[in-house]
């Protein structure tokens, strides 16, 4: 092999002129492998774009037996001129000189063979699925996102906050956390009334993996003004749908001084924002996965930049749900002022009534959590969640309660302990704030047009499934 830089596929393709005619190293897995007696063309995939780099292969130069090992999944190095191509389908090729084969692939072994797998045994083999056309589409898109989302925050002034995986704090009061332990679970320590000796855990205490960054979050904007998080985030609530994982990633601003409308204008510029970058960045994968899983993936992406969200709130929004069964639409769910929605519910606010994302405000304060601050109705809560079309609910926010007794009377109400730590952000200097949850998977669903929320995280945990 001679000394020549390697360039990636997506480097060529980026700039094919800047190549052509010049002699090029590359690297990758082969794809596949077809042509006759003569000449052998493999279309090799690196990783780096969805796109292949054809390879031409002169039976002259190179014999059967190197060729033979050349199969799908295996890895080699080519070095040869890139050259303008004649056939279809590609602008430019590389004329073969040098081959090294890496690694082979037994065909009779190798699960990806052919095109076309489905979601479901693509699953069963999710080791291997980032190697195929989808999944390297979609996780080269969730990378875009992630790097869209921490570019929007920062840009605004926003300070990237870490708040804690392991938690001793019960973030919503509800019981769907994992523990964290190192107890001998066969056989805990116990108290005089039999329950497990927390006290003899590893932290003194017992600990569960978060399910949300928020009320950390709060002490940050407290002092910083505007934070985001951005990390996983653990439930383990025994939800097998296609929009719930055991592990999924969140993303939560939290803004000082900004009250629900801020809130809302921020929740609409910035999941806009996303779309729009992933528009601009990943058109090669969005429409890899258009053309194969979602016709409308395009359309729907700009329908969601193109148009204002509607700002709706809740009780309106239930009149509008009475209405429909009144005339006639069938729900699975019952509808009535005080019902927590349903995905069908808000998905026909979306899709059939609006036309446009809806941001659902001012919710019953029983179906909401503790934090949010109270309305002078003393029923409804300024809540926000937002809308949208396929998804449903893709973030929940809220205006948090800032005074102090309003916000004691309300933990006292459902009992929760141990929240001295974050009373104290409003006995000292407390401000109106806000903030929202996005959840990441719930975006790349949306922008990538998968079905399944298990589809668009490389490892995905649900209930009976922790691989690797
Ligand atoms: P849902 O009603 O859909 O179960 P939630 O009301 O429990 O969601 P929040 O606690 O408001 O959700 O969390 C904020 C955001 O996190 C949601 O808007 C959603 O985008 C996302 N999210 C919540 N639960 C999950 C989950 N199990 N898997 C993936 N994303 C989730
Ligand atoms: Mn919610």
């Amino acid at each position: 092999m001679k000394d020549i830089k390697r360039a990636t596929v997506a480097e060529i393709m980026r700039d094919p002129a800047k190549y052509t005619g010049s002699e090029v190293d590359v690297k990758g897995w082969v794809r596949t492998r077809r042509g006759n007696k003569n000449v052998q063309f493999v279309a090799l995939n690196d990783g780096s774009t969805i796109k292949n780099l054809q390879i031409v292969f002169d039976l002259s130069k190179f014999s059967d037996e190197d060729l033979k090992r050349v199969t799908t999944g295996s890895s080699i190095h080519v070095q040869g001129e890139l050259v303008a191509s004649q056939g279809k389908g590609q602008s430019v090729e590389v004329q073969a000189g040098e081959l090294e084969i890496y690694g082979t692939a037994n065909p009779d072994e190798y699960p990806l063979q052919k095109k076309g797998h489905t979601m479901e045994f693509l699953r069963e083999k999710a080791h291997l699925r980032p190697r195929t056309n989808t999944f390297g589409a979609v996780l080269r898109i969730r990378h875009a996102m992630a790097y869209a989302i921490h570019k929007f925050f920062n840009d605004k002034g926003f300070f990237y906050f870490h708040t804690p995986l392991i938690t001793a704090s019960d973030c919503e009061g509800a019981g769907a956390q994992f523990v964290a332990t190192t107890l001998d679970i066969e056989n805990p320590p116990r108290t005089e009334d039999g329950k497990v000796d927390y006290s003899k855990d590893f932290f003194g205490k017992q600990a569960c993996l978060t399910v949300s960054g928020q009320l950390e979050g709060e002490l940050g904007a407290t002092a910083l003004g505007c934070i985001y998080t951005f990390g996983p985030t653990f439930r383990a609530e025994n939800s097998n749908t296609p929009r719930h994982l055991s592990e999924f990633w969140m993303i939560e601003p939290e803004m000082a001084f900004y009250e629900i409308a801020d809130n809302m204008d921020l929740a609409e510029e910035f999941i806009k924002y996303c779309i729009q970058y992933a528009l601009d960045n990943c058109m090669d994968d969005i429409e890899f996965l258009s053309e194969h899983f979602d016709k409308e993936l395009v359309e729907r992406l700009r329908f969601v930049v193109d148009n204002d969200f509607v700002r709706l709130p809740y009780t309106e929004g239930i009149r509008i749900l009475e209405e429909a069964v009144k005339s006639g639409r069938k729900f699975e769910f019952p509808v009535y002022w005080g019902v927590d929605l349903a995905s069908e519910h808000e998905r026909y606010l979306v899709e059939e009534h609006f036309h446009k994302p809806v941001i659902l405000t001012d919710y019953p304060k029983e179906i909401k959590a503790f934090y949010m601050k109270l309305n002078d109705d003393g029923k409804t809560v300024r809540a926000m969640d937002v809308l949208f079309p396929k998804i449903g609910e893709i973030i929940g926010g809220s205006q948090r309660e800032e005074n102090y007794d309003k916000l004691k009377a309300r933990i006292d109400e459902q009992g929760l302990t141990g929240m001295d730590w974050y009373l104290d952000t409003r006995r000292f200097g407390t401000v109106p704030h806000s903030g929202f949850g996005l959840g990441f998977e719930r975006l790349l669903l949306f922008v990538t047009g998968m079905q399944n929320i298990r589809d668009v995280i490389p490892f995905p945990r649900y209930p009976g499934n922790c691989e690797f």
